[in-house]
């Protein structure tokens, strides 16, 4: 945990959100400011500053890809496609260094992205 991360206050609850998902590992809510008509963001509960923080062995990443599969199945946008994206670092515009995924969805979604 980390004292003034914006996503672990959400975490702790300090910071009120609702939860699409949640387990022992993870949460996922609804991002502020939408990008598409789907936009979830799924995190671990665990403070990782970036992907770059995740060690060999650790199954975080896998587990967080398996929670967008639920997400998308309760969702129902499995079948018209969706985009999981993880942005890392200054030029990745990584803006919140709390590892997190966008899940997006529910529009056609240009690539390659800006
Ligand atoms: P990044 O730019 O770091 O990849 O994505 C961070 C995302 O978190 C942005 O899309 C931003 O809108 C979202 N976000 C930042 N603060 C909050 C918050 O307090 N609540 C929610 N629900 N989303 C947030
Ligand atoms: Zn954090």
């Amino acid at each position: 945990m980390s004292q003034d991360c914006i996503f672990c206050k959400i975490v702790r609850k300090e910071i009120p959100t609702e939860f699409i998902y949640e387990d022992d590992l993870v949460v996922a809510f609804n991002d502020i400011n939408p990008q598409a008509p789907v936009h979830v963001i799924i995190i671990p509960k665990e403070h990782y500053e970036s992907i770059l923080s995740v060690s060999a062995g650790d199954d975080i990443i896998g587990h967080i890809h398996l929670v967008a599969n639920r997400i998308v199945l309760k969702l129902g946008i499995a079948k018209t496609g969706f985009r999981l994206v993880n942005n890392t670092g200054r030029d990745g515009n990584q803006t919140v260094p709390h590892l997190h995924y966008h899940l997006l969805g529910g529009r056609e979604l240009l690539w390659p992205p800006g």
